[in-house]
């Protein structure tokens, strides 16, 4: 087969044997994200380039190395979204979300673009899920996205993860420590790569995030930044420090944390594992209290955190995490002959008009290589409708675990309600046998489920 493209270097298909991984993940997130008083933020994909020239900041690797900008036949400058908070700052802001009142919490999960070296957990295409809040300075703020970030890894049971933590000062503050740090690299200018190089006047604390490996060789012996933090930075910090103890999250100041963009003041975090390679950073966070007045907003003391999630579900891949399949099919029903096909056809719709799911055979197939379907497809039960069936109006339905097979009643009206009584049994009986519910009677669990079935019929 000679096919005309394949898909970009990069980027990943999703297929639909693994998609059931995503969307589990990405519903912890949306239930975390509900748990902590977040509502979703969706934006175009796209965004006028300086919007991320701003925001990122032009001394970055994604604004000098990785954004993906183009210019449109209307001859707009215009970049792929390397990131979730520019977007999500421009937004807010454009709508005026602040006219009604502080905080703003809002959480996405969306793509991102950056051209770099793809390796394994370093994408062109990747994803992320996301935090922010607008309008919060406390430090409970800066507290309460790190728990909600580590309760998403918790909900997934992901060991391993260490959080670390720093705090990169203000705007009062960091220009004495860009002083002490610009007094350092300039003794080592000869072996500074040319980045870093053009990056000391303006902003040298980029060079500390430098991969460079010589680079950071200097970098790892710098002054740290804890050292210059001004008092209200420091009394910040202590309070970011005592909340996280108060609710026993564990951490580690990391004074070599800078983060790599450029909007970050105060509290800066990652949650880092050493299980997956050289990419183990799998979120990164912290406060940007600078950013809205950057955007042309008032000033507004802000934060947030990017998780990525391929790198989440490489190290749950590595560590075995079981991520339950989907139920796939309760109900697979074979017709033989066109009238019965027919039927079969209708009562699969009425199925599905619950929130039950059925299948029936829409390639042709016959009677035996439907059944080996139904079994590869994991039906829970399966019946087969023929000219008998129809005559008599029943047939044999078959639970495929067990092979028990019933009568069952395939008259239009009555056959929902024997098949959703018989649906319920079984569903009672799995649950009986579950070592989940430990030690409830088959009557108390009757009687749940007799309650369950009145209130959804
Ligand atoms: P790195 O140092 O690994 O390049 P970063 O500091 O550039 O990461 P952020 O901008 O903080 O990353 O993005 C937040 C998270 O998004 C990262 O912690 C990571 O999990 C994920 N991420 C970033 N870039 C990529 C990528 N190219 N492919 C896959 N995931 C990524
Ligand atoms: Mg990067």
């Amino acid at each position: 087969m000679k096919l005309i493209t394949n898909g970009i270097k990069g980027t990943a298909d999703i297929l639909p044997e693994n998609s059931y991984k995503w969307q589990f993940v990405e519903d912890i997130m949306r239930m975390q994200a509900a748990a902590y008083g977040f509502k979703e933020i969706r934006t175009p994909v796209f965004e006028h380039t300086e919007l991320f020239n701003r925001s990122v900041g032009d001394t970055t690797d994604v604004v000098q190395k990785e954004m993906y900008t183009f210019i449109t036949k209307g001859d707009d400058m215009l970049t792929l979204r390397p990131e979730g908070t520019a977007g999500a700052a421009r937004a807010m802001l454009e709508h005026g979300l602040y006219n009604n009142g502080y905080p703003i919490k809002a959480y996405y999960l969306t793509s991102c673009y950056r051209y770099e070296k793809p390796e394994k957990g370093r994408q062109r295409e990747f994803h992320q899920f996301g935090m922010e809040v607008y309008g919060a300075a406390s430090y409970f703020a800066d507290a309460e996205v790190i728990c909600a970030a580590k309760s998403i890894f918790d909900r997934l049971d992901v060991q391993g993860l260490h959080l670390e933590l720093n705090s990169i000062g203000c705007q009062k503050c960091r220009p004495n420590y860009h002083k002490a740090l610009k007094a350092y690299f300039e003794e080592y200018k000869d072996c500074l790569c040319d980045t870093c190089l053009s990056r000391l006047d303006r902003n040298p604390m980029r060079i500390l995030d430098c991969k460079n490996a010589e680079c950071s060789e200097i970098a790892s012996k710098a002054p740290t930044v804890l050292e210059y933090i001004c008092d209200d930075c420091k009394e910040h910090f202590d309070g970011v420090k005592n909340c996280l103890d108060a609710a026993d999250v564990a951490y580690e100041v990391n004074p070599k944390i800078v983060r790599g963009l450029d909007y970050y003041t105060r509290t800066v975090f990652e949650f880092v594992s050493t299980g997956i390679g050289s990419q183990g950073t799998v979120c990164g966070g912290g406060r940007y209290d600078g950013l809205i007045e950057e955007l042309g907003g008032q000033h507004t003391p802000s934060l947030g955190f990017g998780m990525g999630i391929e790198r989440l579900l490489l190290l749950m891949e590595n560590q075995k995490i079981d991520i339950p399949k989907p139920e796939t099919c309760d109900l697979y029903i074979a017709g033989m002959g066109d009238n019965a096909k027919i039927k079969a056809f209708k009562l699969i719709e009425s199925i599905r008009e619950s929130s039950l799911t059925a299948e029936g055979d829409i390639v042709g197939r016959g009677l035996k290589a439907q059944m080996k379907y139904a079994d590869k497809i994991n039906a829970k039960f399966s019946m087969v409708i023929g000219d008998n069936e129809l005559e008599t109006n029943t047939a044999k339905i078959r639970n495929m675990k067990t092979g028990d097979e019933t009568d069952i009643s395939i008259d239009d009206e009555k056959f929902f309600e024997q098949f959703f009584d018989l649906y319920i049994q079984n569903s009672t009986d799995q649950l009986a046998g579950s070592s989940v519910l430990g030690n409830i009677s088959q009557e108390e669990l009757n009687k749940y489920m007799n309650h369950f079935t009145n209130n959804n019929q």
